[in-house]
């Protein structure tokens, strides 16, 4: 069991805080007549601000990832997580954060905003771990890891024995991005929370889920990791929309959504078959994720070529070993059939 001092690690500011609280945070019980909040009291649906601790989507996710109410943060997207990360933990322009690259591009540009310097080792040519470089770049002011399993924009999930290695070693938070996670059969590392009190699980709905436009991403963590999230986080930070939408699918839309996964790792590998096959792709990387990284004899050519076709995939080649790589992500049967027709035509 790997247990730290998570009150000790949050930003100076962030450990004496007294949060704002909300009208509906001051007024808990039954009441028929609120006059308490400054809305206006004619209906129209939304009339009313939402429930700021979010209770009844909580019990719902919950009871989904297994997992008890105070181990759970709900952000507007996997994005507010991150970004509450780093303003809860992180002091700007003092500490660091190790991310390496290449992954999700928003770890980053968050960092930037709030003035956290970035250490951004290299995965390996397989893009995999190297243990050895990332605790090598660990300083007493690193504060957080970021690893990305399924990572995004290669597709691989890390290996967990390597995963387990850099939790064991180091002293601040291990943030662990699941957003692909329910496109692998590999397991969630909420399973193993209770061994390792420093790391945080980041899911999201944008993905298997199908919902990114309701904006809902989860934090898996420690309580009191989870409570210095609560305390900083905007108090109506989940709409009122998102909150019914996702509590919804969650009690109803399970079988909707596993159909969806079953297809789309079922196309993920046609896909694959097919592109390997034509001659401007020179190879596709294995991938447990809804997308693959495919490396083409020109991929800004061929990005431009696939535009005329009114078909956008992502431009991968500048980043750092994804030469002449495209992103792709896995679409409908028809959609990728489109794909490869328009490809074979180069
Ligand atoms: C898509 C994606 C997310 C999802 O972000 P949301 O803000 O929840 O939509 C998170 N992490 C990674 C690595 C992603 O690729």
């Amino acid at each position: 069991m790997k247990s730290i001092d998570i009150l000790a690690l949050a930003r100076e500011s962030v450990k004496h805080l007294r949060p704002y609280s909300s009208a509906r945070d001051d007024f808990q019980g039954e009441a028929s007549i609120f006059l308490d909040a400054n809305e206006n009291p004619f209906p129209t649906g939304y009339n009313r601000y939402p429930d700021p601790h979010q209770r009844k989507l909580k019990e719902a996710v919950a009871s989904l990832k297994k997992v008890n109410k105070n181990q759970l943060f709900l952000g507007n997207g996997s994005d507010e997580v991150i970004d509450l990360l780093f303003r809860g933990f992180c002091e700007p322009g003092r500490d660091n954060v190790i991310i390496p690259q290449p992954t999700y591009g928003m770890y980053s540009v968050s960092a930037a905003i709030n003035n956290i310097k970035v250490i951004a080792p290299s995965l390996t040519d397989t893009f995999d771990l190297d243990v050895a470089s990332i605790l090598k770049a660990v300083t007493p002011l690193t504060k957080l890891i970021f690893l990305c399993s399924p990572n995004n924009p290669s597709g691989n999930l890390l290996n967990p024995k390597q995963v387990e290695a850099i939790t064991e070693s180091f002293g601040g938070l291990v943030v662990i991005d699941e957003a692909y996670i329910d496109f692998t059969d590999a397991p969630s590392w909420i399973s193993r929370l209770t061994e390792f009190q420093n790391v945080v699980v980041l899911q999201t709905f944008s993905k298997a889920w199908g919902l990114a436009g309701l904006r809902l991403g989860v934090g898996i963590a420690d309580p009191l990791l989870i409570g210095i999230l609560d305390t900083i986080k905007p108090p109506y930070n989940i709409n009122a929309f998102t909150q019914s939408a996702a509590t919804e699918a969650i009690l109803h839309g399970s079988g909707q959504r596993e159909r969806a996964v079953k297809e789309i790792r079922t196309e993920r590998e046609v896909l694959r078959k097919k592109l390997e096959a034509l001659r401007v792709v020179r190879r596709v990387f294995p991938s447990d994720a809804n997308f693959v990284l495919a490396e083409m004899t020109d991929a800004k050519a061929i990005y431009q070529e696939l535009l005329k076709h009114g078909i956008v995939v992502r431009d991968r080649s500048s980043v750092i070993l994804c030469n002449q790589c495209l992103r792709i992500t896995v679409g409908t049967a028809t959609e990728n059939n489109q794909l490869i027709l328009a490809l074979d035509k180069l």
